[in-house]
């Protein structure tokens, strides 16, 4: 395993994806009844944008920092959620820290929700356990995250949201990535599922979006942000999300953001969204 987040964190994939996942989150809290955030591929929570790995790429500075000036007040009343977590973490103002899945679910959600953090890289798992060692509502697990799915579901709430999120690193994770989804969906087929996939040369998001395309959940959405071209020898121009079983009203909502964000990410001339549905709710 030679990836870690920290190299990573804050950058455009990261604002698309925890963006969205606030409003899913808020979404949840709409009934009072409790639900599960269970987060498979954790990462290790808080990361610190000035320290030597983000330094390193600098990738935040394509991406949360972008983030700074507002967008129209109808856009704002969508980041809310969001922003607020990030002025909580950066308290003087200056961006400092920037919250991971983990982090950004737990200070979303209330007191009677809960959550599986899972992170399968040992060291990243032991720095997860050390941030959320005295919060009652979080059980860190450190397994793989099929297997960790396979434990986990369905949860005893019977709400909740599961978050996929892996590093893609091998050539085999694109079909592992829809084989877990697809326990994921029997075990708990009432479950909010985002399922997050790099967009750069190869076929990486064409394998997951036909694989979740035929298990035909009713309610999925597909959205995805393109900061720049693919090119065979560069990283990544991009990122999407699957969502399936989407709230109701989140699609209007992506359909109002997405474009913003885009416009704001986007490199140069670039800056697309795009926001489909894969299978129409019913
Ligand atoms: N979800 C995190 C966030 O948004 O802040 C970022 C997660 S990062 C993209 C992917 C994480 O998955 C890494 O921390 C990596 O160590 C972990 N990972 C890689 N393979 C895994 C596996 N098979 N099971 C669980 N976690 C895995």
């Amino acid at each position: 395993m030679n990836y870690r987040h920290a190299y990573h964190a804050g950058n455009h994939a990261d604002v698309l994806k925890h963006t969205v996942m606030a409003r899913v989150l808020e979404h949840l809290k709409k009934k009072d009844k409790p639900f599960r955030v269970i987060d498979a591929h954790a990462g290790i929570g808080l990361y610190d944008l000035t320290g030597t790995e983000a330094g390193k790429t600098g990738e935040w500075e394509g991406g949360i920092a972008k983030m700074a000036e507002a967008f129209a007040p109808e856009v704002e009343a969508l980041l809310a959620p969001y922003r607020a977590v990030i002025a909580a973490l950066n308290p003087d103002g200056a961006l400092k820290v920037y919250p991971g899945s983990p982090e950004l679910a737990l200070r979303l959600m209330r007191r009677g929700d809960r959550m599986i953090a899972n992170e399968l890289h040992p060291q990243d798992a032991i720095t997860l356990e050390r941030h959320y060692l005295h919060d009652p509502r979080v059980d860190v697990t450190s397994m793989d995250a099929e297997t960790c799915l396979k434990a986990k579901l369905p949860p005893p709430e019977r709400r909740g949201l599961i978050l996929i999120d892996p590093p893609y690193e091998l050539k085999t994770e694109a079909e592992k990535t829809v084989r877990m989804l697809a326990h994921a969906v029997r075990r708990f087929a009432q479950g909010v599922c985002l399922v997050w996939y790099p967009l750069k040369a190869g076929e990486t998001a064409e394998t997951v979006l036909s694989g979740i395309k035929g298990l035909g959940v009713p309610g999925t959405l597909k959205i995805e942000l393109r900061v720049r071209e693919a090119f065979s020898a560069g990283g990544l121009a991009g990122s999407g999300l699957a969502i399936l079983n989407t709230p109701w009203t989140l699609d209007a909502e992506l359909r109002l953001l997405l474009p913003a964000l885009a416009t704001r990410l986007g490199i140069g001339t670039w800056g697309e969204s795009s926001v489909e549905w894969l299978v129409s709710p019913t």
